[in-house]
């Protein structure tokens, strides 16, 4: 390798909250074009606007958790640019003084923990959404443009890395582990394929040993964790070769295409001074508090890295521990079941691999499904007391989620209960051994060889609800008698 990628993430992440950022209009993602709109988010003249207090607690809230300093004062500034899905002409963002400076993320990968810095975490609002008809929803192919201002003016917190990114996978390790922490905040579904969580990549490369970076160019249009990994190793490549041939990178932005899996260049980077910055007239300057700053930190939830090391040290293996930690609803599911006594290895392996696969497969998220930690207490007590087997648990389980039921409600009307009454197996046993007595007298002169065969009988004397480890430990008994 004779070259050191330098990669830095910007990262907008839409905000959650009930109204917009300046204004009273819903945030309804699911509403009929243009009917969450007023004269502030569609910039009429006169319109003033006023900041959303919910959205600065959240975006402080962000910042605490990136270990960043909040300021006690920053300011909102105008970003002129013109575009037909921004009204105003101008987005209210933050420049030279934002609400959060200089925090960190810690991520491991293959075992090694790097430090990524947070150079600012900024507050902005979303623009309007463009819809291009036509062949392929492209511009360049298409017959027209629809716009959508129901999206302009939701509150959007962008989160800036320093230049510390050093490969593709760090790239995709630094978006789970922000999402993740994203979402346990509460502040946002940070979904990457409905657009509330976006990343744009600054890639450049530099040979190795070399101090001064290279030329970078920005990569746009990454929807998922995975897109994002290729995009970046797609992009060193190409880099890696337009400096083998002796030619220059440009400085430009380019757009990811997920169908041919490769970087097209878009148009050349703008830099900040394009834009114009001013401070916006109609705003104060936004004053947080030492107080308000303590309150909001004092109401952060355990974050997704203390957890997954609690896990760790609770006796989960790396791989569940690190799922269960990046997902709040699993992580709660987790900790619920083991607070009520359910054995956490088990429970682990349900919620990685049954619950996420039902998610998967449905389309469900598990908050939206009947299953509670005291369902996951309460099977994992049958499965232990073998009142079901550990295969039979598995169905329960999906059964639960799909709202059949509590656990004992599944396994009765699916007929899933063992027979764990030793007296009532007691008996089918000296059936099978009296109806095979042959076999029988072999296993008391110690020929072991039959012992599957009569276990197989009284399984299938009792359809299957007998515990087979339990048959054979009655059937050693009774021959030995
Ligand atoms: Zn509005």
């Amino acid at each position: 390798v004779k070259y050191e990628p330098v990669i830095g993430i910007e990262t907008h992440v839409e905000l959650a909250t009930a109204s917009k950022m300046f204004c009273g209009c819903a945030v309804d993602f699911g509403a009929a074009p243009n009917t969450r709109v007023c004269p502030v988010c569609l910039g009429l003249p006169g319109a003033m606007p006023v900041p959303n207090e919910r959205a600065i607690e959240w975006i402080v809230k962000i910042g605490l958790a990136l270990d960043c300093d909040i300021a006690e004062t920053s300011v909102f500034h105008r970003k002129n640019y013109f575009y037909p899905d921004l009204p105003k002409n101008y987005q209210i963002s933050q420049y030279d003084l934002p609400v959060c400076v200089g925090g960190r993320l810690a991520l491991t990968v293959d075992g090694v923990t790097t430090e990524i810095g947070i150079t600012r975490v900024h507050m902005e609002e979303d623009t309007g959404k463009s819809l291009h008809t036509g062949e392929g929803g492209r511009i360049a192919a298409g017959s027209g443009t629809l716009l959508d201002f129901n999206r302009s003016g939701v509150p959007l917190v962008e989160i800036v890395t320093e230049p510390d990114i050093r490969s593709a996978a760090q790239a995709r390790a630094y978006a789970t582990e922000l999402q993740g922490l994203i979402r346990s905040l509460g502040v946002s579904d940070a979904k990457l394929e409905e657009g509330s969580m976006r990343f744009d990549a600054n890639i450049s490369l530099r040979p190795l040993g070399e101090p001064e970076f290279g030329t970078r160019t920005e990569i746009k249009n990454m929807n998922s964790l995975r897109s994002l990994e290729q995009a970046a190793a797609y992009e060193i490549e190409r880099q890696a070769k337009v400096l083998d041939a002796g030619e220059a990178v440009i400085l430009e932005t380019r757009h990811w295409d997920e169908e041919d899996g490769r970087t097209n260049s878009m148009r050349t980077k703008e830099e900040s001074s394009d834009y114009r910055y001013f401070p916006e007239p109609d705003l104060v300057p936004l004053q947080v508090t030492p107080q308000w700053r303590e309150d909001i930190r004092a109401s952060i939830p355990e974050l997704p890295q203390a957890r997954r090391s609690r896990l760790v040290a609770g006796g989960l293996d790396l791989d569940a521990a690190t799922q269960l930690a990046a997902d709040a609803n699993l992580a709660g599911l987790f900790d619920g079941a083991e607070a009520a006594g359910a054995d956490s290895r088990q429970v682990a392996i349900w919620l990685t691999g049954e619950v996420v696969a039902f998610e998967r497969r449905t389309g469900v998220p598990v908050a939206d499904t009947p299953l509670t930690s005291g369902h996951l207490a309460e099977l994992a007590a049958m499965v232990a007391a073998n009142t079901v087997s550990a295969t039979a648990a598995k169905d329960v389980l999906k059964a639960v989620l799909e709202g059949e039921g509590t656990p004992a409600e599944v396994a009765a009307a699916r007929d899933l209960v063992q027979v764990t009454d030793d007296s009532a197996l007691r008996e089918e046993v000296a059936a099978v051994l009296a109806a095979h007595a042959d076999a029988a007298a072999k296993i008391a002169a110690g020929d072991t060889k039959p012992v599957g065969f009569l276990v197989g009988q009284v399984m299938k004397a009792t359809a299957g609800k007998a515990d087979p480890r339990r048959v054979s430990e009655l059937i050693a008994e009774v021959t030995a008698d």
